[in-house]
């Protein structure tokens, strides 16, 4: 017996109803008789059949050949040192 669960819209109650596949969805709270709706349902939500994609075809040219070294950080003064006498 699946399992529905469901949510009023007036007063935020949310609840779980064993019904039958031959039962009719439930429409009204049975907290305040507001309308409620269905947010989960134990069958017919699940993921099968066609599958994922692989996408690791698909290579990255963009990688930089660059192999600069990261220059060492100054430090905080440094006197220039292009002076000729
Ligand atoms: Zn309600």
């Amino acid at each position: 017996m699946p399992t529905y669960q469901y949510a009023c819209n007036a007063c935020s109650h949310e609840f779980e109803v064993v019904q039958s596949f031959s039962d009719d969805s439930l429409t009204k709270c049975p907290e305040c008789g507001g309308e409620i709706r269905k947010i989960y349902s134990a069958v017919g939500v699940v993921f099968k059949g066609s599958g994922f994609y692989k996408t690791d075809s698909v290579k990255k040219k963009n990688v930089s050949e660059v192999t600069t070294p990261a220059p060492a950080p100054a430090p905080a003064s440094v006197a220039p040192s292009s002076k000729s006498d």
